[in-house]
């Protein structure tokens, strides 16, 4: 099997210094590319700092002959990391927007900082780290961006709805991104895993949380991150040594209105309730462009009448 590497390359991995993010690290570091390993060092909760986790990792990878420097700041400095990679490397590649924190309460209890602070970590995070690297990604044609969602945003979860908001809005970002990063070959795509580590440790039945390692997902967001790899725009799920791409779908839907000159009731909503939601025949869209289009195809039937 011809290894794939990352000589000469320089990525970023926010939240290295645990969990998921250490992996991807350590990964990127045996595979030879230079690592900026960013963390905080705080609580789950995302309270307090320390440079503990991060030199950890900085140890542990220069220990077996990689190239590796730590970063402390917070996601929100985004520029802060992006200067790391820039002062001790020369050139910024990769990121990995990893980085996370969790405040859990039901919907109704959730107080303006909770929500502020998981969507500055996750969400607002992503936007200033790879906002700080995108001129480097133009300038030299060539970027990779992964941000982390999660099952919770695709679904949802009971007592996350500032997580799944966010999350979810991470696969909004990516998507844009992906669009407007393709004429310069930068490739932005959305990991969701699901790992064993602080954030899961009490929420996962033990025996499923020991298969769950993050080493097993690690190979899937650094060949996403290699030059190799055209994916683009994508959501790959992976856990347990297991992958997979998701997609939004959309069903095939139902008139609400025969003739052009009709209007809408909410009765004509509630007479087609059944063919509206039916999903049996949904299909997958891939732009909004092929999405306004079959509008123009409803716009047609409507006007050629029953
Ligand atoms: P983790 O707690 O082990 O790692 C997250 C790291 O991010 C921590 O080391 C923490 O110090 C760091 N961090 C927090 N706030 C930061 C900030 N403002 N700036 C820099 N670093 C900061 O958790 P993990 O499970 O490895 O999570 C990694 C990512 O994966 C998170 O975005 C999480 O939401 C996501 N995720 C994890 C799972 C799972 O099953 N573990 C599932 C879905 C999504």
């Amino acid at each position: 099997m011809d290894k794939l590497r990352f000589d000469g390359r320089v990525a970023i991995v926010t939240g290295a210094g645990a969990g998921l993010g250490k992996a991807y690290a350590l990964l990127f570091a045996e595979r030879g590319a230079s690592v900026v390993v960013n963390d905080l060092g705080g609580s789950r909760s995302g309270d307090g700092s320390s440079s503990k986790a991060a030199d950890s990792v900085v140890t542990e990878i220069r220990s077996k002959g990689g190239k590796a420097v730590p970063n402390y700041d917070s996601v929100v400095d985004g520029d802060k990391l992006v200067q790391t990679a820039l002062e001790n490397f020369g050139r910024i590649d990769i990121v990995v927007n990893n980085a996370g924190i969790l405040r859990d309460k039901s919907f109704a209890r959730i107080s303006e900082s909770d929500w502020n602070l998981v969507h500055d970590v996750h969400l607002k995070g992503a936007f200033k780290v790879t906002q700080a690297a995108w001129p480097h990604f133009r300038k030299q044609n060539y970027g990779r961006v992964i941000v982390t969602s999660s099952n919770s945003g695709l679904y949802g979860n009971f007592g996350q709805a500032n997580y799944s908001a966010a999350k979810l809005g991470l696969v909004g970002l990516c998507n844009t991104m992906a669009i407007e990063g393709r004429k310069n070959n930068i490739n932005c795509n959305v990991i969701v895993p699901t790992a064993a580590s602080r954030l899961t440790e009490d929420i996962l039945p033990p025996d499923f949380f020991a298969e769950l390692k993050p080493e097993l997902i690690a190979p899937v967001v650094v060949w996403l991150c290699h030059e190799n790899c055209d994916e683009n725009g994508s959501i790959i799920e992976s856990a347990a040594g297991w992958a997979t791409k998701c997609h939004l779908v959309r069903g095939t839907g139902a008139i609400l209105r025969h003739k052009i000159t009709d209007t809408v009731a909410p009765e004509n909503v509630r007479d087609v309730w059944n063919q509206l939601t039916d999903m049996s025949r949904a299909t997958r869209l891939d732009s909004i462009e092929e999405a306004s289009a079959t509008l123009l195809g409803v716009l047609d039937e409507i006007k050629s009448g029953p």
